[in-house]
């Protein structure tokens, strides 16, 4: 299994989860023809993804969602919540899913994620292919028990880290975004996605941690990358984390073995 984050951030998200027996594409939140070529570079034909799994309604992660879905007659897989807030056009498949409900999806076995966000019915999401998983949350003012148990496999954790507290609140956003921003159902801070991390990590298991979902006005991956470190430092599991990357607005960086024959220059771990 191979995963590689397309983009992160409010500008756009979407990430593409490839494995031998097909790919599934999580959140759309570019441009069709960033998405078809960055899958390009990536040795990926649009033909061989299966699905676009849709976290919740947000522009940042749908833009080419529905019109994918449409050219290469793939099914959207998302809430009933999502699904209507997307107004699927008739002549577009449609896979209805529910948090805690576990789909098979052909050799994939996805298990959605509630969690808590202002849009209508969001979800993350824990993905298991040949006895390896990861698990996918961003948009998400707060976490819970079974966002950390969905996570208890995974080898991969990809958590939203949205912005640091003292910068959301000196940054230039009006009083109203940033109290919409720093609520439960807002996105979460550095610090929320640190004590996250070490939460999972009390299982003294090893894994990789990408952050997500960074904010440009209040974040940075420098700060980012300190602030949920030190976190993990005062909980003394900082070494359980093989490596904690904080994903760019734009650039691919791509978790696992290549699929087929890549020539890039891309991080590969
Ligand atoms: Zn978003
Ligand atoms: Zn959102």
């Amino acid at each position: 299994m191979q995963v590689a984050a397309l983009a992160s951030g409010s500008t756009g998200n979407a990430t593409v989860i490839s494995t031998p027996e097909g790919t599934l594409l999580y959140d759309a939140g570019l441009p069709q023809r960033t998405i078809v070529a960055q899958c390009k570079s990536l040795g990926i034909a649009m033909t061989e993804i299966r699905a676009v799994f849709v976290s919740h309604e947000h522009t940042d992660h749908i833009t080419s969602a529905v019109s994918l879905a449409r050219r290469y007659q793939i099914p959207i897989i998302a809430t009933a919540g999502t699904l209507r807030a997307l107004k699927i056009p008739a002549g577009v498949e449609s896979l209805v899913i529910s948090a805690g409900q576990r789909l098979q999806f052909g050799a994939l076995s996805i298990l959605p994620i509630g969690v808590s966000h202002d849009a209508q019915e969001p979800v993350g999401m824990s993905l298991t292919y040949g006895g390896r998983t990861i698990t996918i949350a961003t948009d998400l003012g707060d976490w819970d028990d079974a966002l950390v148990a969905a996570c208890r496999d995974a080898e991969l954790v990809v958590i939203e880290s949205n912005h640091e507290r003292e910068h959301l609140m000196q940054c230039g956003y009006s009083a109203t975004l940033k109290q919409r921003i720093a609520s439960r159902t807002g996105h979460l801070d550095n610090v929320q996605a640190g004590t996250f991390l070490a939460t999972v990590a009390a299982d003294g298991k090893s894994r990789t941690a990408w952050l997500a979902h960074l904010s440009q006005e209040a974040n940075t991956a420098t700060v980012a990358v300190r602030s949920v470190t030190a976190v993990l430092k005062f909980h003394k599991c900082d070494t359980k984390y093989r490596s904690i990357i904080a994903l760019p607005r734009q650039k691919t960086i791509v978790w696992g073995p290549p699929q087929r024959s890549q020539q890039l220059e891309l991080w590969i771990e």
